[in-house]
């Protein structure tokens, strides 16, 4: 007897599904897979693309109508991990659209690496081995430990002690009271040390530290947190802003050191008592100061879960912190750019800090501002944003005087006095015209610190010995084979090398055009600026970090350690050593030669260089202690130039109320809206026509005069590692009309790029 075709037979399949799932792949649109079993939109599942398998995200789920027979099977599906939410995938759709990428590889950039390669038994396993090690919350010195551990670890190891720190134990003087030492739970122990877990099993091994189980976490902490400092009546009146219902984004616009981390502190503390699921986003701009920030956190919130967000942790350890945070457990969630798109299903707080910093935009992929999804992320949500800066961007601050922001000002400083700021001429000074980087003015300054005993910084946006190496005698300059840039001098090594596309050989030993033996280096780098203060002050300590020092493991943070430690005299380094660091021993800081920022042909050069120059004379004089008092000095040959004298003045509103108005009359953000189509072959003629025909659909599609479109120019760096590069600039007064364009021009170009790699940028910030 035949089976009734209406109703399944015994052991075959029952109602078939239908998924659309958005796949890691650049595919625009979903794509649809067969599911034995309905699927929350959200799931996490792994899907057969080709000849791959490929993680992806499911949109939706309906009946199967069985119109298609050829659809494939959903592979897997990673039941351990809770569906994404209904506002992750709402944030996810918008950025894409808004910066014009697939959805499905945006969704794949959000997840953490480790996930997107795992089969979800490999998922499901390494959760429950992290709840497992997680049944124990914290660890606690012992009285053995406090006695033995500070000879165990070496004093450059900089990470162990760091765990130590944590712990309670200081690195010189009296063991402390273990009774009162503070509990480190396991979660920020992981931020502070990559290898946390082994070496604290260990540690338990010894006998140095023990286990407090979560379950009697509460009623073993004999203290309470640590206590915070009272807050000023400015601070305080900024987290009362912060308790208003509902989305407001607040600008906190105050000096460095005026305490507006312990502003974010005090709001975030506000936020988690007043709902015990809530969780924060705490957005900060550099991997560098992520575990300074995060002990000041585990300080204050010791019986708080945090999860720390960035791409220098391991694959696995990303993914046990993105999962605390897509589960609810993790309450605080520190982390860079990328952290604004991790799943945090009781969002109710975000804090992003420096919000004027370059890096918080994305500069390839998806080339979204995480601090402009930050505020999205907060009006969907209906909670408030809190962004912070000393010197806002443009952008916010024109919000803020607008009225769009809310504007909170921090007026004082909390410990020490902002520096003087002086401006040494560097035209006809005797020393500079002599070749040295090092003026009569700022040698003057160095050697006075040094006999104060006072640390100065020097710093100068140029790694390696010099920028070139020229020949007097024919004019040859050691130019990259693959870019339209010099190679840079490294001296340390004998290396020529370009900063663009890694090209590295061996330096000349004559002039390869006409074999003279007087190669010179030309300009000036940190390598240089180090060797030139070795010769003039042979008594001093010097230190050097740049990308160069950082690239080996540790070795910038050991150097960091070193000046905290008062180890080291002047420290030479590129713009890393001006951002963030509590330095608290630094009277001088110099700038060598900033004026290249006041002439560059990118628009936002000049409030780069002045965030930059005021960061950097932040680092001085934050406790005050200096008998000279806390100077800043500027080594240019434009002491006239207004952003100096507004720099003078510390007058950041009167700076951005000029830069402001000028962007006025030139048309440019905040006041238009721009988009940059991006694009690079190997032979320049395909370039070329491909650009010109691109343009040429912007400027039909701009039909309606709002929108302007600008021919296609070669990019700063025309051609970098044998690819050459042009732009076009779309630039409109309404941002619906330029997206409108954006989005019928993208299918457009797509048809016609046969080879030519492309990308939109949507509102550029690097030229
Ligand atoms: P910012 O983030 O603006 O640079 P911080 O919040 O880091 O400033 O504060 C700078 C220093 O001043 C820190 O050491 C901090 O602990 C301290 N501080 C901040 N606010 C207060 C306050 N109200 N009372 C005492 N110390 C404070
Ligand atoms: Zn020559
Ligand atoms: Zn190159």
């Amino acid at each position: 007897m035949a089976a009734d075709p209406g109703s399944p037979a015994a052991g075959a399949p029952a109602a078939q599904w239908r998924a659309q799932v958005a796949v890691d792949a650049p595919i625009w649109g979903a794509l649809d897979y067969r599911s034995a079993v309905e699927l929350a939109p959200g799931s996490v599942v792994r899907v057969p693309l080709g000849r791959q398998v490929v993680c992806g995200v499911v949109l939706r789920c309906s009946v199967d109508d069985g119109a298609d027979p050829a659809l494939k099977e959903v592979g897997q599906v990673c039941g351990a991990l809770p569906p994404l939410g209904a506002d992750w995938m709402a944030l996810l759709r918008f950025s894409a659209s808004y910066y014009q990428r697939p959805l499905g590889e945006l969704m794949a950039a959000a997840l953490p690496g480790w996930l997107r390669e795992h089969p979800a038994q490999a998922v499901a396993r390494r959760l429950r081995a992290t709840r497992q090690r997680e049944r124990c919350a914290a660890y606690a010195l012992t009285a053995l430990g406090a006695q033995q551990l500070p000879q165990r670890i070496a004093q450059r190891n900089v990470a162990l002690w760091r765990l130590a720190c944590a712990l309670g134990l200081q690195r010189a003087g009296a063991a402390p009271d273990v009774g009162d030492a503070p509990r480190l739970p396991v979660a920020s122990a992981r931020g502070l040390h990559p290898r946390a877990a082994q070496v604290l099993a260990e540690w338990l091994r010894e006998g140095w530290v023990r286990e407090i189980p979560a379950s009697a976490l509460g009623s073993e902490l004999p203290h309470g947190p640590v206590q915070p400092p009272q807050l000023r009546e400015e601070q305080a009146l900024a987290v009362q802003a912060l308790q208003a219902p509902g989305f407001a984004a607040h600008l906190l616009f105050g000096i460095t050191g005026s305490g507006k981390t312990e502003v974010y502190l005090h709001a975030a503390q506000q936020v988690l008592e007043r709902d015990p699921q809530a969780q924060v986003l705490l957005l900060t701009p550099e991997i560098n100061l992520t575990p300074q920030l995060l002990q000041r956190l585990a300080e204050r919130f010791p019986r708080q879960r945090l999860a720390l967000l960035h791409s220098g942790l391991a694959e696995a350890e990303r993914f046990d912190h993105w999962a605390a945070a897509h589960a609810g457990q993790a309450r605080i969630v520190l982390g860079t750019r990328l952290a604004v798109l991790a799943s945090l299903p009781r969002l109710a707080l975000i804090a992003v800090d420096e919000e004027h910093d370059p890096s918080y935009k994305q500069q390839e992929g998806a080339r979204y501002s995480a601090r402009d999804l930050a505020v999205w992320r907060a009006r969907h949500l209906g909670i408030p944003v809190l962004l912070g800066s000393a010197t806002p961007s443009l952008e916010s601050w024109h919000a803020a005087c607008t009225g769009r922001y809310r504007l909170l000002r921090l007026r004082q400083r909390a410990g020490g006095e902002m520096p003087q700021v002086d401006l040494a001429n560097s035209r006809d000074d005797p020393l500079l015209r002599a070749g040295g980087p090092i003026g009569r003015a700022l040698f003057d300054a160095l050697a006075q610190r040094l006999q104060l005993g006072d640390q100065s910084l020097l710093f100068l946006n140029r790694r390696g010995y010099a920028p070139v190496l020229c020949c007097p005698d024919c004019g040859w300059m050691s130019d990259c084979p693959h870019c339209d840039a010099h190679l840079v001098y490294h001296r340390t090594d004998r290396s020529l090398r370009c900063h663009h596309c890694g090209h590295r050989q061996p330096v000349a030993r004559a002039c390869p055009q006409c074999g003279s033996l007087d190669l010179q280096p030309v300009g000036r780098g940190t390598q240089r600026v180090e060797e030139a203060l070795a010769a003039l002050f042979p008594q001093a300590r010097i230190a050097r970090i740049d990308a160069d020092t950082a690239a080996r493991k540790g070795q910038a943070e050991a150097s960091f350690a070193q000046v905290h430690a008062g180890e080291v005299d002047i420290l030479v380094g590129t713009q890393m050593i001006t951002k963030g660091h509590d330095f608290r021993r630094v009277g001088l800081v110099a700038a060598l030669n900033p004026d290249a920022g006041l002439f560059s042909h990118d628009p936002r050069a000049p409030e780069r260089l002045f965030a930059q120059l005021v960061q950097a004379a932040g680092r001085a004089g934050r406790a005050g202690a200096s008998a000279l008092g806390a100077r800043m000095l500027v080594q240019t040959a434009y002491p006239e130039h207004v952003l100096y004298q507004a720099l003078q003045r510390h007058d950041y509103a009167g700076f951005a109320a000029r830069e402001l108005e000028e962007r006025r009359r030139a048309g440019m953000p905040p006041f238009r809206f721009q988009a940059l189509l991006r694009a690079e072959h190997a032979r320049e003629p395909r370039l070329q026509d491909f650009m010109e025909q691109a343009a040429a659909l912007a400027a039909e599609l701009a039909a309606d005069g709002a929108t302007t479109v600008y021919p296609a120019v070669p990019s700063s760096l025309a051609r970098r590692a044998g690819v050459h590069r042009q732009q076009i600039l779309v630039e409109s007064d309404r941002r619906r009309a330029l997206h409108v364009l954006l989005g019928a021009w993208r299918p457009a170009l797509q048809a016609l790029a046969g080879g030519v790699r492309w990308a939109i940028d949507v509102d550029p910030t690097d030229f």
